[in-house]
């Protein structure tokens, strides 16, 4: 019990503050680890792969007009909207 009273108020409140950090520190571990993956990584090309293309693929987010490059959710840099890579996902 004696080994308790070693801490005083001041330093039981520093070590609840680093401990209220822990988590901050995890989630931006998985936010450097939800970045995008390359377009080589992901072997993206401007070209369809048949019916499949970004345009029509859940993870496309469109330009500003339909023939506009795009964004993706997974892939970085812009989009083709006829574009395609290994992680075409068909819209449901
Ligand atoms: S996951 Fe691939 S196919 Fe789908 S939008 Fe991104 S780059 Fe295009």
């Amino acid at each position: 019990m004696d080994e308790c009273k070693k801490f005083s108020r001041r330093e039981v409140i520093k070590i609840a503050a680093l401990a209220a950090t822990v988590p901050l520190v995890g989630a931006s571990i998985g936010t450097a680890q939800a970045q995008k993956a390359t377009k080589a990584a992901m072997q993206y090309r401007d070209t369809p792969n048949g019916k499949q293309e970004c345009d029509n693929c859940m993870q496309y987010v469109p330009g500003k007009s339909p023939t506009a490059n795009g964004q993706c959710k997974v892939v970085e840099g812009s989009i083709n909207p006829k574009g395609w890579c290994i992680a075409y996902a068909a819209k449901t």
